[in-house]
């Protein structure tokens, strides 16, 4: 198959960020051809040619944290620190079946896929009742909506309570904490086998699915678990994403546990490299940002998150002061309510903008969009970006709309302006996923009806176990207060 997109505006997001004002892209199969301006485009035939010159293209964008079976729960977590936070949304997974894991990861696709998205990393956690926790459900809808994805499976050998810096709490809340936990923890090396049955089954590049492990967070993995996930990923040339420092509460205990920062232990195991992600990596050490851009680790910031549930506000500026390669997520619905990218976009380029300090440092559209492109294709090996020989991942937004009204400058448009609904043409791997808006692989109804009976059954359980989480706050919000030496009001 070979697809000619001609006389488009042209967002390369190269290195030197580069736009073509009239250019063409000829697609061949799954990779680009030519990327460059439209009066040297190579001679046909081509069996289909998109007319844009009312279309402005861009690499897609790759959303590089999320959780797919958050998005049955959108907008209806409370706005609580993040230990409090998640006690609510554990619960909600836990009678989550396979179907629910595939209607929850179909609709977090199709809203990501439609809003410009091409690339996800899911963080998966589900429940102890499916093979794989639910994995391979949500992988198979990523694959029918032709979203591409890093599959990596959340892997934790310690109980949640001894992660976290709880105080005295009394015994029946003790116990409900277990009970809340118990499904979660194996042994390290049931995980590690579990991981390399999960690679075996899942890892196919030709049908969009990287597959790799996911250590849950430093704290949450013995040093076994950590070095075992770091071992597989290297011995199969894969990434490896985890959770690191989202929280005071993680620093607290991550000293206690280790009397270092929790980035440091990783670099003590020796786990630390260009193939690993870190979500958040916000309560870190100033040299923490020197080590991050020494190691070439990529920090994935994750800003509505980060603002819903109150972690704490990244050292991007820094980071990007020092040249490490920071990527962007959604996170998962359950703390940020929806997985548009254009949203984290924006927010990044907005919230670094802080009274006092130094403007120059302040996120730029450029930086912003190459955090949502090329700097989390790095970390998965993938390209993020429109030249010849990338793979064939982007999207086609509408000129005539609101947000390029007039045009003025493309790339402080699309940080600034642009909500993903100009989005009309996505591909992915050379093939159109996306056409006038719409998905071209799935029944958008259909999708929108699977998660609403999804829900709708899961109801009992869900409110059953949120009342068990509200127990257990008072014991969690002790905790928050005292690892900020505060008194509630
Ligand atoms: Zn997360």
């Amino acid at each position: 198959m070979k697809l000619l997109i001609r006389n488009a505006l042209i967002v390369t997001m190269n290195e030197q960020n580069d736009v073509i004002e009239k250019g063409s892209i000829v697609i061949d199969g799954n990779r680009l051809a030519y990327v460059g301006p439209a009066e040297w485009t190579p001679p046909g035939p081509f069996d289909q040619t998109i007319d844009a010159d009312r279309m402005i293209a861009m690499p897609g964008m790759i959303n590089s944290h999320c959780h797919s079976p958050a998005n049955l729960v959108r907008g209806m977590m409370p706005s609580k620190p993040l230990e409090i936070w998640r006690a609510y949304y554990r619960a909600s997974l836990r009678d989550m079946r396979d179907e629910d894991f595939y209607a929850s990861a179909l609709l977090g696709g199709m809203e990501m896929l439609k809003s410009g998205a091409t690339t996800v990393l899911d963080h998966f956690a589900g429940n102890a009742s499916c093979r794989f926790m639910g994995a391979g459900a949500a992988i198979q809808a990523m694959r029918d909506l032709g979203l591409r994805h890093v599959a990596a499976l959340t892997v934790t050998d310690k109980n949640y309570e001894d992660t976290i810096p709880l105080g005295e709490t009394a015994a029946e809340l003790n116990a409900e904490i277990k009970r809340m936990s118990a499904s979660e923890a194996k042994s390290a090396q049931a995980w590690l086998d579990e991981c390399e049955a999960f690679i075996e089954t899942f890892h196919a590049p030709e049908k969009l699915t990287t597959a790799c492990p996911g250590p849950s967070a430093v704290q949450r993995c013995s040093d076994e678990l950590l070095k075992g996930c770091a071992e597989i990923a290297r011995r199969r040339s894969l990434p490896m994403h985890i959770h690191l420092a989202e929280t005071k509460a993680q620093q607290v205990q991550g000293d206690k546990i280790y009397g270092h920062s929790l980035l440091q232990h990783l670099d003590s195991l020796g786990i630390v490299g260009t193939n690993l992600s870190c979500a958040h990596s916000i309560w870190i050490e100033d040299s923490d940002v020197e080590l991050f851009a020494k190691c070439g680790s990529t920090p994935v910031h994750n800003p509505a998150s980060n603002l819903r549930i109150g972690s704490g506000l990244a050292r991007v500026k820094e980071f990007l002061a020092a040249g490490v390669n920071v990527a962007l997520g959604t996170d998962g619905s359950a703390s940020n309510d929806g997985q548009n990218m254009f949203d984290a976009l924006r927010l990044v380029a907005l919230i670094h903008n802080q009274a006092g300090t130094d403007f120059n440092q302040w996120v730029t559209p450029a930086q912003a969009l190459a955090m949502a492109t090329r700097n989390g294709a790095r970390a998965f090996g993938l390209d993020g970006v429109l030249g010849p020989g990338k793979l064939a991942d982007l999207v086609l937004l509408r000129r005539d709309t609101p947000a390029f009204t007039p045009l003025n400058d493309v790339m402080g448009q699309l940080v600034f302006c642009e909500n993903g609904s100009s989005v009309d043409t996505v591909i992915v791997n050379g093939e159109i996923v996306v056409k006038e808006g719409r998905l071209a692989k799935i029944d958008e109804q259909e999708a929108l009806q699977f998660a609403a009976h999804a829900r709708e059954r899961l109801d009992p359980s869900i409110q059953r176990e949120l009342a068990a989480a509200k127990s257990i706050e008072p014991a969690l919000a002790e905790m928050y207060f005292r690892v900020f030496e505060k008194q509630p009001r």
